[in-house]
């Protein structure tokens, strides 16, 4: 209920003092000129038909004409203020329902009041603004002009006070000094008024609105938006580079270059967009459009004149610049973040260089997101946060277990249980992953070096990054490693993806001949995933190819034959490599791949990845998984 009052407040407000985009003025101007303008509203409408009716009567049909159409043209102006909203179409209005009464004052030279023009002049001089400086100028100035003429003619009303040639003199030197007060009423307004609007404003080096001004607009568009439900867009153009400029030139030469600047996006931009420098090196354009096409289009427009190399001194200036949008209430719901939105947007054009790049605020909190957990990600060695698990495998033909692969586990005390599948791809990106791969290979070789002492035989797989291949670190690693703790080679598996070999690295060729030379098996991870190549497969030299769990899951009663697992399997086969097949869940799937020869499985069906106790129990058992 609260609510609603204050919102029909707001639109009461909203409505009855109207802001104008165009009008340069401060706030407190626009409320005092508002109320003065409503008092000649009010005051026009009670003493116009007032005088109509007297002049009527007195049969002075030309004031009758030009006071009617004054108060015609004065309530037009305020519908117009009201619901349109444009200063053009109010102040020609203002200037039209003036002159007709100037017309009919002087034609009835003074009527039969003789001095009623006085009261408009003084109302006129305060909300000068509406009619504009130079309307404002002209009228006292062709009033007295007028008036001065017409005293030249006779003719005058009989009724007239200005009969009497005394009363006549008086009431020309009277308008005459009335005249020339709202001369300079008017210049005064104009000069005070405006120099104190420029320097609190206007940016001194472009002449553009600055970003006081900026913020205010800026309320005003969110203040109107939440009202009326209507949108709005802010365009950030930054300069980039520029300090090279400004060391390069010099800081006259870099001014002089961001006036340009300025001065071409000022142009560039229609009258009911506003452009405005908001710091040193940023511009701000504010739109009412929300379409991302025509967004787009006004950007690169924007950020082309931008660009645009500049002429100063017979030397060519190149420029670089970046543009971010942010649309409201798309983007944001408020002032605050709306201008932080901007910034981020800045940050991100370093990455999207020479694009038109959108503020997207879902994206904006999943780079927030992916920046912290990275940063939790780098704690995670030194806070113990990183565990193995262990996948057994099991001998397809006889079900006995062969061996476990070991998976990485993290339990991070903002994130929770984070997915491998989630941070591996973070750490890799960050570089993080080389210590993670050497945390994983250290403790992994513990484990393995403990269960290998009480005799167990079986294969232990370790997950290999495409980048730790690629470390020259990594084979000095592994050898000082082999050193510290000496392991069985040939029941270490590592596991690396087919994309290894792409980039042609040689360091990568390196440690893939470390790791066979040194007596590690290889096997192929996600086998039919990535650039499944003939020619990869033989230069890996791999002993086991896993085939993808994707393509396990598609085998279901349903679809008992699909194509790919047996091309697989029968490749894999005249290969002469071992095959396990990841993710088996169901009997049937097991069933299958046992029928066509597949060798190991690994899946949900025989265990979930155990920790290291719950594995040491199995194999310390039968280490049978299936009966
Ligand atoms: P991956 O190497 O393909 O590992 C197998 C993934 O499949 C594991 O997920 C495992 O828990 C899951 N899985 C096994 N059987 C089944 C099943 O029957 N059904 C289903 N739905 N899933 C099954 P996890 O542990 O989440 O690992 C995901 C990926 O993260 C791994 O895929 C691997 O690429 C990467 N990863 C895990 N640990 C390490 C590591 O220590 N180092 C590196 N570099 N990558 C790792
Ligand atoms: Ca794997
Ligand atoms: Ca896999």
């Amino acid at each position: 209920m609260n609510n609603f009052f204050t919102s029909l407040a707001n639109k009461a407000h909203d409505f009855f003092f109207p802001t104008f985009d165009q009008a340069e003025l401060t706030p407190l101007q626009i409320r005092a000129t508002t109320l003065a303008f409503y008092s000649i509203i009010i005051s026009s409408i009670v003493a116009a038909p007032i005088n109509i009716y007297r002049d009527f009567v007195a049969g002075n049909m030309v004031i009758v004409v030009a006071t009617t159409l004054y108060l015609v043209l004065i309530l037009l102006g305020f519908t117009l203020i009201l619901f349109k909203r444009s200063l053009d179409l109010v102040r020609l209005c203002f200037v039209m329902a003036v002159i007709s009464l100037m017309v009919g004052l002087i034609v009835d030279f003074g009527g039969t009041r003789g001095f009623g023009f006085f009261y408009f002049l003084a109302g006129y001089s305060v909300f000068y603004y509406v009619i504009g400086f130079k309307g404002a100028i002209l009228i006292p100035v062709l009033f007295f002009g007028g008036f001065l003429i017409r005293s030249r003619f006779g003719g005058l009303n009989p009724l007239s006070v200005l009969n009497d040639p005394e009363a006549r003199t008086s009431f020309l030197i009277v308008s005459g000094v009335a005249s020339v007060l709202g001369v300079f009423s008017v210049l005064y307004q104009h000069i005070v008024v405006g120099s104190l609007y420029k320097a609190a404003y206007v940016d001194e080096l472009t002449g553009l609105p600055n970003r006081r001004k900026v913020e205010q607009v800026l309320a005003q568009k969110l203040q109107k938006s939440q009202t009326h439900g209507s949108g709005f867009s802010v365009m950030g153009i930054k300069l980039t580079h520029f300090s090279r400029i400004n060391s390069c030139q010099g800081s006259r030469f870099a001014d002089e270059i961001l006036a340009r600047v300025g001065a071409r996006l000022g142009e560039l931009c229609g009258r009911d967009d506003f452009v405005a420098r908001y710091s040193g090196t940023v511009f701000l354009i504010i739109t009412d459009s929300t379409e991302l096409a025509e967004l787009v289009k006004a950007g690169n427009k924007a950020l082309a004149s931008a660009r645009e190399s500049i002429v100063l001194d017979g030397q060519a200036i190149a420029l670089e610049a970046g543009l971010t949008i942010t649309r409201f209430p798309n983007d944001c719901q408020d002032l605050e973040t709306l201008l932080s939105n901007i910034q981020t947007g800045f940050a991100r054009m370093r990455e999207q260089h020479g694009m038109v790049s959108f503020y997207d605020e879902e994206r904006h909190h999943a780079e927030m997101e992916r920046y912290s957990m990275i940063e939790e990600l780098r704690q995670a060695i030194p806070r113990g946060e990183f565990s193995l698990v262990y996948q057994p495998k099991l001998r397809l033909d006889d079900g006995m277990m062969s061996g476990a692969e070991l998976l990485i586990r993290w339990k991070n005390a903002r994130f929770g249980n984070v997915p491998p599948s989630v941070f591996i791809p973070l750490a890799e990106e960050s570089g993080l992953i080389l210590d993670i791969s050497r945390w994983v290979v250290l403790t992994g070789f513990a484990a393995i070096q403990s269960v290998q002492a009480a005799g167990a035989k079986t294969v232990h797989a370790i997950n290999l990054s495409p980048k730790d291949l690629s470390d020259p670190g990594f084979v000095v690693f592994l050898k000082e490693l082999l050193v510290a703790c000496p392991i069985n080679t040939s029941q270490v598996e590592f596991e690396i993806t087919e994309g290894v070999l792409i980039d042609g690295n040689p360091v990568t060729q390196q440690t893939l001949d470390f790791i066979r030379e040194a007596g590690f098996r290889l096997a192929l991870d996600d086998f039919g995933t990535g650039y499944s190549s003939l020619s990869y497969l033989h230069q890996l030299r791999a002993d086991n190819l896993k085939i993808d769990r994707g393509f396990i899951m598609q085998l279901s009663e349903s679809n008992p034959n699909p194509p790919v697992v047996d091309a697989i399997i029968s490749l894999a086969m005249s290969l002469g490599l071992d095959i396990t097949a990841e993710g088996v869940e169901t009997a049937f799937q097991q069933t299958y791949l046992s029928a066509r020869g597949c060798t190991f499985g690994q899946g949900y069906l025989y265990a979930m990845p155990l920790s290291q106790d719950e594995y040491v129990l199995l194999l310390k058992g039968n280490g049978r998984l299936r009966e």
